[in-house]
């Protein structure tokens, strides 16, 4: 247990030396280290107020679906009707807690005697109402039940009634899965939706009690759709924002009217759909946000594209920014993702664990998922166990889960129509831009243990922006003149940003501007078209290595004047007294010409800029991209320390120990929930963890709004309490140890 007079230490506030993020590690872990140096502890920080907390919501009185904790699924094959034990399945369920059900009704296959031309019968269903058994076996275990449907393809016969159904090439031709070929993808702007849908939901209602209706497959993730049939070729080009506007309406419009069929047999029934794609999401997230009972995450596992451990979190934390608080949740594969991938096959439990703790730290509802019931329910039964382990342990600390509002100071933009629509600079066209500089930013945020959420570039008003002391802007290249107004007012009040390299460049149509859109808040102006890498990159050369006082952005830069530069910037006019300068890139290879032919310059590489209480940094380069691609230490650095400057080092919550981490920190009906997830592992970022690699002893300090008191800190994994320290507010106490993820349980009074 750490005594109280270390954690006063770690109070300390600014103007401390910063320290190398190893030896901070270090010291944690060697609890004698301070004593043998003058090093601090820990990095300095001010702990401040959170806030006062929100009114208890009547949970009675909400939706049903957010009362929902645990979800569950068995993903219907056309061959389950001849092998499923379906009262096995409904156990299955049933024992490990889950609250609802998905149960499939599809569109590809009809799994009940469907009377809906071209809802064609599973060669197994033999006129059984598969459909009915199951809906009934969850109802009798007082499950609630979706009614899983897939719009998105169909058979040939359906092709020769209504060719105008199909998705076409540009020649004309039809598209077709590419692994069935006799599946035919249908197009979300024909009478396929406004009709087939429609028709099988309504036989739905006749025939069954169901509690709401979802779309698998429909509409797209993380990508729009690409057609050429007689109504798309009228329509904008696929990948422009004028599309992007139309797609919208068409989705939100399909989503109204299904809801309403949805509710013609109950009120309280509702429409939803596949969603996810997390920061690149199909469909604005604003709007959906807006009119969704239930955002359904549809990231089952890592991918190719986006290997690192967080992938689930990073989708709870954009579902927190557009969902106000409804319900939300992400599946968890518990078969075997990635490519290639088996669809019947368990995932490795370590993996499939830590996708479970990230929905539920993230505040999400927890979700296993496995495709196929052969054998009964038992071809492969391994996943079944781990998954109702994970939902009783869930069960046993519901109102811990449950979240009210996230307690962070730093707001990260979240540029839905940059990740969608933004090609990269001229100097660097791929697809993969914004994902790597997404992971470098969130990677940087994780290190530095910040408190953060992600902010939806169409929610940028006052109220919602205030309790951030920092907005990051990372690469957000199109930005409207509305939304640089914002970001004026958001300052004007108070608040400090970060931006970097095309920031604001474009406007909300993709347009270029001649200088940044944001130019004149940062005093930045651009001088020049991006400019990238041949050879060696651009260096960021410190102005004043020797300043006895060097700025708080260069802390911890020892015995050097250069720094790494990024891999693309935007030149910048001079400014005066900037802290780094740009050295141009220049020849890698061959050695002997690997000097910088002009090595001082006034560009540059850092603008830096106090208004009143608001500090400004933008930098020149992509700096969160390029330190995802290389892992320079440096440039983790001087991202962890502009963050730091920006916001004054202050803190909501501190969690301070060893190891890499991601943590939330909610407040929840008992108190507060500090969630810490364990990435410190040798299968972060590539493939899956095969082994929970524990971490030793977490600090962990809070400063609770006035006048509460503190009944007692649970750690919800250990299920066991830990002694605390409250005194003027300031809570504080310690995580012993960290297996793959613990929950600090705060009950206040
Ligand atoms: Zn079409």
């Amino acid at each position: 247990m750490l005594s109280r007079r270390r954690f006063l230490k770690t109070g300390l506030t600014t103007g401390a030396a910063a320290i190398p993020l190893a030896s901070v590690l270090n010291a944690a872990q060697q609890p004698d280290h301070r004593a043998a140096t003058s090093t601090p502890l820990l990095p300095a920080h001010q702990l401040i107020a959170m806030p006062a907390r929100l009114p208890q919501p009547d949970y009675a009185a909400e939706p049903w679906q957010n009362r929902v904790r645990r979800v569950g699924q068995t993903n219907m094959t056309e061959h389950d009707p001849a092998v499923m034990n379906v009262d096995e399945w409904a156990d299955y369920w049933h024992s490990s807690k889950a609250d609802v059900v998905f149960v499939s009704v599809t569109g590809i296959l009809a799994f009940y005697p469907s009377k809906v031309q071209f809802h064609r019968q599973g060669k197994f269903l033999n006129g059984r109402d598969f459909f009915g058994e199951c809906v009934a076996a969850a109802k009798k275990r007082s499950m609630r039940v979706v009614a899983r449907m897939s719009p998105d393809l169909n058979w040939g016969d359906a092709l020769d009634a209504h060719p105008e159904w199909a998705m076409r090439n540009k020649d004309g031709s039809v598209q077709y899965s590419t692994e069935e070929p006799r599946l035919f993808k249908t197009c979300m702007f024909s009478t396929y939706m406004d009709d087939y849908v429609p028709a099988v939901m309504r036989e739905i209602n006749s025939l069954y009690d169901v509690d709401c209706f979802y779309t698998n497959g429909w509409p797209p993730i993380g990508m729009l759709p690409d057609c050429s049939c007689a109504i798309c070729s009228k329509l904008p080009a696929s990948g422009t924002p004028a599309y992007w506007r139309v797609f919208n309406q068409r989705v939100l419009d399909l989503w109204k009217r299904y809801d309403a069929i949805a509710k013609e047999k109950k009120p309280d029934s509702f429409f939803f759909a596949n969603s996810g794609g997390n920061v690149r999401a199909s469909v604005n997230l604003d709007q959906l946000g807006k009119i969704c009972s239930w955002f359904q995450g549809d990231n089952q596992g890592r991918t190719y594209d986006e290997p690192a451990v967080w992938g689930c979190s990073l989708q709870g934390r954009v579902c927190n920014a557009v969902l106000d608080g409804k319900f939300a949740t992400n599946l968890t594969a518990a078969y075997s993702t990635g490519t290639p991938g088996w669809r019947n096959l368990s995932k490795t439990p370590e993996e499939m664990r830590m996708w479970l703790n990230e929905t539920v730290a993230s505040g999400m509802a927890a979700y296993n998922h496995f495709v196929g019931a052969e054998k009964g329910f038992g071809e492969d039964r391994r996943w079944q166990k781990v998954g109702e382990e994970y939902f009783e342990w869930t069960a046993r600390h519901d109102t811990h889960f449950a979240a009210w509002r996230s307690v962070a100071n730093i707001g990260v933009v979240m540029g839905q129509s940059t990740q969608l629509l933004y090609p990269g600079p001229a100097t660097a066209r791929a697809h993969t831009y914004m994902r790597e500089t997404t992971q470098g930013i969130y990677d940087a945020l994780l290190r530095g243990r910040f408190a953060f959420d992600y902010v939806h570039e169409d929610r940028l008003e006052p109220e919602r922006l205030q309790k951030y002391r920092a907005l990051l802007l990372p690469n957000i290249a199109m930005l409207s003149d509305r939304q640089c107004d914002e970001f004026r007012a958001y300052v004007r009040g108070g608040g400090s940003l970060v931006a970097s390299f095309e920031t604001s460049l474009y406007d909300e149509e993709l347009n270029p501007r001649a200088d940044f859109g944001l130019g004149s808040l940062f005093g930045v102006s651009r001088a020049g078209d991006a400019v990238g890498t041949n050879g060696n990159p651009y260096y960021a050369r410190i102005e004043s290595p020797q300043a006895a006082h060097p700025h708080q952005i260069l802390d911890g830069f020892r015995d050097t004047n250069w720094l790494p530069g990024a891999q693309n910037r935007v030149p910048l006019k001079p400014v005066a007294d900037p802290a780094l300068t740009v050295v141009p890139g220049f020849v890698r290879y061959p050695p002997e010409l690997a000097y910088p032919p002009v090595s001082e310059t006034n560009e540059p590489a850092v603008v830096l800029r106090e208004e009143g209480t608001s500090r400004l940094a933008w930098f020149a380069g992509d700096v969160e991209r390029t330190y995802w691609l290389t892992g320079h230490g440096d440039l983790l650095r001087l991202i962890d320390n502009t963050i730091r400057w920006v916001t004054r080092d202050e803190r909501m919550v501190a969690v301070e120990g060893p190891g890499l981490i991601e943590m939330f920190c909610w407040e929840t009906a008992p108190g507060y929930a500090v969630h810490l997830l364990n990435y410190s592992n040798a299968n972060a970022f590539h493939g899956w963890l095969q082994t929970a690699e524990p971490l030793g002893a977490q600090h962990v300090s809070m400063k609770l709004p006035g006048g509460m008191r503190v009944r007692s800190v649970q750690l919800l994994k250990a299920e066991r309490g830990v002694p605390f320290d409250f005194e003027d507010g300031v809570l504080r106490f310690t995580v012993p140890s960290v297996g793959d993820y613990e929950v600090a349980a705060v009950s206040v009074a």
